[in-house]
């Protein structure tokens, strides 16, 4: 029997059935999703800081999108832990990988950034599954740049080195995404070689106001440089934060302030005028 003033244990240690009900139809749905090509990519520009206000457009991210007929739009944030806990991550990494790399080839020189989950770099595949997206497209492996997390290279260390070699005789290039809010960073940058880092929107959203954050993006900076790594400044969303990246000499940049990501790869930015 419960007791007052306790916590009902019974429910927090049986699966709730009803919760539980509503996962398993939201993962049949996103299988069957998967499999009719309901997955969308989305394209978000990647802009250049530092061309003097031209903002020329250099790279694009591609975000997965999942169209329901009821619901509308779904965002990652919503279905991206299902995939990765039922293991659809793969199939879904790998059609917005496809779509990607095909949608790029009418893009001119702009390079295609896609994110890559640690179920789909751990399975011993990854190297192939790229090498055929890039033929299938006929992108050249230097427009590919893949997005890994920190919690990605650790989650199959076992195999990154080899996969991470495979990748680079490719010649695409790897981007460390969300750069600083792992807990391995620096082990990341000793151990392997990457072309760039993304700092992550929580360090940019205080700069305006944080001279600790500053300080923050200053020295993430200042690493880059002595590394030779190209930096991205993620979710810039005003023309201070933007300002204030200029001056501290990073170079590329993305957020709502240049463009909400969009169904077509063809970029337009939000004019300022
Ligand atoms: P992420 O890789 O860090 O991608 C950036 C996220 O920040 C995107 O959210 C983007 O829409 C959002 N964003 C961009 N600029 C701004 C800004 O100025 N302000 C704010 N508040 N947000 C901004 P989205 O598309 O909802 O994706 C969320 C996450 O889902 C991604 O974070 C990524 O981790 C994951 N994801 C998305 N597509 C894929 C995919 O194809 N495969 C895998 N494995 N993960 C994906
Ligand atoms: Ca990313
Ligand atoms: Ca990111
Ligand atoms: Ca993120």
């Amino acid at each position: 029997a419960k007791k007052q003033g306790h916590l009902p244990l019974d429910v927090i240690q049986e699966p709730d059935r009803e919760v539980e009900s509503r996962r398993s139809e939201t993962e049949s749905a996103l299988r069957e999703a998967v499999a009719r090509g309901e997955i969308e990519t989305w394209y978000q520009p990647i802009v250049d800081l530092q061309d003097g206000g031209a903002a020329t457009v250099v790279a694009t991210e591609a975000l997965a999108r999942w169209r329901r007929p009821a619901t509308g739009i779904m965002m990652p944030g919503d279905f991206i832990a299902l995939a990765e806990e039922s293991g659809l991550i793969a199939d879904i990494g790998q059609a917005v990988l496809n779509q990607a790399c095909l949608a790029a080839t009418a893009l001119d020189g702009v390079i295609v950034s896609v994110n890559v989950s640690a179920r789909q770099f751990a399975r011993d595949d990854f190297g192939a599954v790229v090498r055929q997206a890039l033929e299938m497209s006929g992108l050249p492996s230097d427009r590919l740049c893949l997005e890994l997390t920190e919690s990605v290279v650790v989650e199959a260390i076992e195999y990154a080195a080899a996969t991470l070699h495979d990748l680079r005789e490719l010649g695409v290039r790897l981007a460390i995404d969300d750069f600083g809010t792992g807990y391995s960073s620096f082990t990341q940058l000793r151990t392997f070689t990457f072309d760039l880092l993304k700092i992550d929107m929580t360090f940019i959203q205080g700069i305006e106001e944080s001279g600790r954050d500053r300080g923050v993006v200053e020295g993430i900076l200042r690493l880059a440089d002595v590394l030779h790594l190209d930096v991205i400044a993620e979710g810039i969303e005003t023309a201070g934060q933007r300002d204030l990246l200029r001056e501290m000499g990073c170079r590329y940049g993305q957020g709502y302030y240049f463009s909400r990501p969009s169904p077509t790869a063809h970029p337009t930015l939000v004019s300022h005028t």
